[in-house]
């Protein structure tokens, strides 16, 4: 039938503004207006099961939520205020994303070109970002989100976690809605780390690398897999529940570490034979936005989880001022937190640029990009920490100074090599 032009007969709803328009003999009945004679039936008849037709009403509601979608240019606006620098990333993460939704919301259509489903792999080193990326959008767009770690997962059967078990956690935090869990996104995290340990797969069986992305590779590109709800091992006995993973984004990350030299010696070896005068010198730290499907292939992916990974996104290493935008600005910046945290024990917390500039230093030579800060500041904060909660509380004023976080920082480094 066309469906052109048909709106409910109840809520006058357009057909694209909802899930699902059913047709009676003389008109239509939109999804939710659906749901609400439901429920008042359901009330009048003494059925009404509370939880259950709040819960399907919440779900539908939620769904409803992904058709205002926000545009590449305001997804990428809002990631601005919680992840500083990344530009490439976030412009990139911004239209996949846009990308994906509009390709479910359009998947009814029946358009002769069927739009296909694109994960994402973010590559950087740790602490620069991958993982505040992809839960921020995933706030944005108000959908279930859960974080899984590819380290943790071996080929089904063996000792570890089957890849369904993240699906497990998705389910958990989408309340147990399999319709909502099934428009989620899901980081994993350290895929790097399942690449294949060796070149002859044959020599002896490779459950946590080639296996797991064997069994990865059906969840990314879309499949009805059977998950039980409370995670863990499958058993024979347990209740599953069908979760369709065709609409669940998976935003994959890692460090790849060493991929650069890879990356290098390919270009290198591209640039033999065309001896070109004006031939640029490779930036050593651009290297990684250079990366190809090739050199994930060598890297130790298999080409059918590369092809599941089409939409690549590099992160780049974090420099000190970078460090100190991200100590300071952004929405829930690391010392805003800590002075709302001292301004609950009514201590006005201010620190000195010159402390600033110390924690960002320490940070940067400890490599730890941006997860390095909070060390730091829990280090010289502690003894504070410590006494104001037993002080008096009356109204104070704390300046950190470099002098006093010097001392704090060098008194714990002392005791931990006595
Ligand atoms: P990873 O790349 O290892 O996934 P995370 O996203 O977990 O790194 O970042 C670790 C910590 O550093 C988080 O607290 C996060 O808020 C902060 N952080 C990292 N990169 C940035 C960034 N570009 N902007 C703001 N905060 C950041």
């Amino acid at each position: 039938m066309k469906s052109k032009g048909q709106t409910c007969s109840f809520c006058g709803r357009k057909k694209e503004e909802a899930i699902m328009l059913i047709s009676g003999l003389e008109g239509h009945i939109c999804d939710q207006c659906a749901e609400q004679a439901h429920q008042i039936v359901s009330k009048e008849l003494g059925l009404e099961d509370k939880n259950g037709a709040e819960k399907t009403k919440d779900a539908s509601i939620e769904i409803a939520a992904l058709r205002n979608l926000p545009s590449p240019a305001e997804i990428k606006l809002h990631l601005d205020q919680y992840v500083i620098g990344q530009e490439e990333a976030k412009k990139t993460l911004a239209i996949a994303v846009y990308n994906h939704y509009k390709r479910i919301n359009h998947k009814n259509d029946h358009h002769e070109v069927e739009l296909e489903k694109s994960n994402v792999l973010l590559i950087g080193e740790t602490g620069t970002g991958k993982t505040l990326l992809a839960k921020t959008l995933a706030k944005l767009l108000n959908v279930p989100f859960c974080i899984a770690d590819a380290t943790v997962l071996t080929e089904a059967g063996y000792v570890g976690e089957d890849v369904e078990s993240i699906l497990s956690r998705l389910l958990q935090v989408a309340n147990y809605k399999p319709e909502l869990a099934e428009r989620g996104i899901v980081y994993l995290d350290e895929v790097d780390k399942i690449s294949r340990k060796s070149d002859n797969p044959s020599i002896t069986r490779d459950v946590s690398g080639e296996g797991v992305q064997q069994g990865l590779l059906k969840i990314l590109e879309g499949t009805t897999a059977n998950v039980a709800p409370e995670g863990g091992r499958k058993h024979p006995d347990q209740k599953y529940i069908k979760i369709d993973t065709t609409n669940i984004l998976f935003i994959c990350g890692g460090a790849f570490d060493g991929i650069e030299k890879i990356i290098g010696r390919r270009l290198q070896n591209q640039s033999v034979g065309f001896k070109r005068n004006d031939a640029k010198e490779i930036n050593p730290k651009k290297l990684l936005s250079q990366i190809s499907p090739a050199d994930l292939k060598s890297f130790g992916l298999i080409p059918e989880i590369i092809g599941r990974l089409p939409i690549i996104a590099s992160l780049e290493p974090l420099d000190k001022e970078t460090l100190k935008c991200i100590l300071t600005q952004p929405k829930n910046a690391l010392l805003k937190q800590y002075q709302y945290l001292f301004e609950l024990e009514n201590v006005a917390l201010t620190f000195e640029d010159e402390t600033i500039d110390f924690i960002v230093e320490l940070s940067f030579e400890n490599k730890l990009g941006a997860r390095g800060l909070r060390g730091v500041c829990e280090a010289i904060l502690k003894k504070h920490m410590f006494d104001i909660p037993s002080s008096d509380r009356k109204k104070k004023s704390l300046k950190i100074t470099r002098k006093m976080a010097e001392d704090e920082w060098n008194a714990i480094q002392n005791l931990k090599y006595a």
